[in-house]
């Protein structure tokens, strides 16, 4: 019997509903879960995880917000103009933390041959002190910072595909060097962070990555900072695990930004961040979901991840765009300076 590729999650994500119209709805999850449920992947194995304690979750918030947001449980409140909480938001707000956070501890230890938290609230843009842009806790630096404090893992690379930059998990890390954070997305573009100068600060300097992307980029183009950005990086940084921040809005069909990966093209890149943490992290590699929010491309790029993570071969594109070479060549010059592997 081979190890399981572990799916976790919770229905009580349902119950997070942060209005109607509202692109990050109850719906995402559930088309994901149902099609996962009536098509069962050979080699899953769905979870559902404790929900993250107060003490996991203040390795990353600072009391005042945990305890602010708790004081909303079982009822409405708005908290920025994109971001508001429902009677079951902060439940599955914990739930999602967990999440998150019991996927690094199973593959961690061994139990699972890497793992995916298919979770809502999403968690990048969320600071340390600030909900903001459909995000309430931040679900990577709650499980990274469990992966470090907990478990005893000393370096972290961070992938974020999610097609919007990650602000509160670079700001997290920012003067660190024991947790990489590589970022693809569109810029500039919301939430306005992720220049290529952004670079880290201090001992971290070096360690924070951006790769600015202009829109309509397609499969190719995000293969190739995997393939010649990320797989250097990594092998100079030789992480102990690779998590990643797995939003699927760059999808063609996605409204929210106008990019053309396809859910071959997430295939392809779930293939590549694969081939990173088999060579360099023993393959320990924990996608967590972030955005995605046309229903049936969220679910089949989700469906066609998932089935790489159990082993199947993931597609190949070829022929990066003039424009896509050419925001590579930018981040490629900029990350040259701190990491000697790249070409
Ligand atoms: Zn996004």
């Amino acid at each position: 019997l081979t190890t399981p590729t572990l799916l976790f999650t919770d229905t009580c994500m349902y119950e997070h509903d942060p209005g109607p119209h509202h692109p990050e709805r109850p719906d995402r999850l559930r088309r994901i879960l149902t099609d996962l449920r009536e098509r069962t992947i050979p080699g899953t194995v769905t979870r559902k995880a404790p929900w993250a304690t107060y003490q996991q979750l203040l390795r990353a918030h600072p009391t005042g917000y945990v305890e602010a947001l708790s004081r909303f449980r079982g009822r409405r409140a708005q908290l920025d103009p994109d971001t508001a909480m429902s009677p079951g938001s902060y439940d599955a707000a914990l739930a999602a933390a967990g999440a998150a956070l019991h996927a690094v501890a199973e593959v961690m230890s061994g139990r699972a041959r890497n793992a995916f938290a298919l979770i809502r609230p999403p968690g990048h843009h969320a600071e340390s002190h600030r909900a903001m842009g459909f995000c309430l806790f931040n679900n990577a630096v709650v499980a990274i910072e469990h992966a470090r404090q907990a478990l005893g893992v000393e370096r972290v690379l961070h992938i974020d595909w999610d097609v919007h930059h990650g602000n509160g998990t670079q700001h997290a890390f920012y003067d660190r060097p024991d947790v990489c954070v590589v970022d693809l997305h569109r810029y500039p573009f919301y939430p306005g962070t992720g220049a290529l100068h952004e670079v880290g600060h201090g001992p971290g300097e070096g360690f924070n990555v951006n790769i600015p992307l202009p829109a309509g980029l397609g499969d190719p183009d995000y293969a190739l900072a995997l393939r010649e950005l990320i797989y250097p990086i990594a092998e100079s940084f030789q992480p102990q695990l690779v998590t990643v921040s797995a939003g699927f809005d760059a999808h063609a069909q996605d409204h929210l930004a106008d990019m053309e990966v396809s859910e071959d093209g997430f295939a392809e890149l779930c293939g590549l961040a694969r081939a990173v943490a088999e060579t360099f992290a023993g393959g320990r590699l924990v996608l967590l979901l972030e955005g995605g929010y046309h229903l049936r491309a969220l679910t089949q790029s989700v469906r066609d991840c998932v089935e790489v993570l159990t082993g199947s071969t993931p597609p190949e594109s070829r022929g990066p765009s003039p424009r896509g070479l050419e925001a590579f060549r930018e981040a490629a010059a900029m990350a040259r300076r701190y990491w000697r592997h790249i070409g």
